[in-house]
């Protein structure tokens, strides 16, 4: 479970973020919507420990993983990333590539990976080079490799802007699937209300640093909190 309590960060005196709590229980996907430049990659770069904030705590599964003074380095927290520019390791092999993260033997890392790969239908591709494969192959890629290391927790950043529509519903949905089947708790970061609605169990909606309203999809589609959130919602048919 993760649970950020009143994040705050400053830049140039802009409260960017602005108090922002959040609970992610084990096995959901939130997505926290919202317009550009709203705040949303600038969380989700905190809780990976990327960035700090100037405020605020964050704790997983009761653990304090993050305040202002004590910080737990990103690499020991247990926290998966994929996000727009997922680059994958141009000189690594795609099994390389998807057990890049891993500890163990080398035999028990192919297996690993071979597994994940299986499980996006690209088995065949784990001797192959990443310029080998299409763009939404090598997002796939990139999944089995965030998924690798049973991350309890997964962000998400725009994870399928890059991709065509007729590919990104398959690959969201398979996603989804994949994410489930491991159990991670997932916060996805979105500013198209269509792919919250898709993908999450719940939904943050955040504008301006803040989150402005909370709950289930069809609630708040339902239910806008403000005029903002209706015209936000609009553009969904
Ligand atoms: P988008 O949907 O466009 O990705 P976002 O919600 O992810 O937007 P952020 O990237 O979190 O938005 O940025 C929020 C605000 O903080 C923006 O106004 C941005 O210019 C500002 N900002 C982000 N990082 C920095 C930084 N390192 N220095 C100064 N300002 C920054
Ligand atoms: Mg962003």
């Amino acid at each position: 479970r993760l649970e950020i309590r009143n994040l705050v960060r400053r830049f140039e005196g802009r409260r960017v973020v602005d108090d922002v709590s959040l609970t992610i229980q084990p096995g959901h996907v939130t997505c926290l919507l919202g317009p550009s430049g709203c705040g949303k990659s600038t969380t989700l770069r905190m809780i990976a420990g990327v960035d700090m904030q100037d405020e605020g705590e964050i704790h997983v599964d009761g653990t304090l993983i993050c305040d202002t003074v004590f910080r737990i380095p990103p690499e020991r927290r247990q926290i998966g990333l994929m996000f727009q520019d997922f680059a994958l390791f141009p000189h690594l092999s795609v099994g390389d590539n998807v057990a890049f993260g891993l500890k163990g033997s080398k035999a028990e890392k192919r297996k690993r990976a071979g597994e994940l790969l299986e499980r996006v239908g690209l088995s065949h591709y784990i001797d192959e080079f990443p310029h080998q494969l299409s763009g939404g192959e090598q997002q796939r890629v990139a999944l089995a490799r965030a998924l690798a290391p049973r991350p309890k927790i997964m962000l998400m950043d725009e994870p399928f802007s890059g991709l065509d529509n007729r590919l990104r519903d398959g690959i969201r949905d398979e996603t989804l699937a994949l994410l489930k089947e491991e159990g991670a708790s997932v916060l996805l970061v979105t500013h198209e209300p269509e792919e919250a609605m898709r993908m999450a169990d719940e939904i943050a909606l955040m504008r301006d640093g803040r989150i402005v309203q909370r709950g289930a999809p069809y609630n708040i589609y339902n239910n806008p909190a403000d005029k903002a959130a209706v015209a936000f919602f609009s553009d969904i048919n």
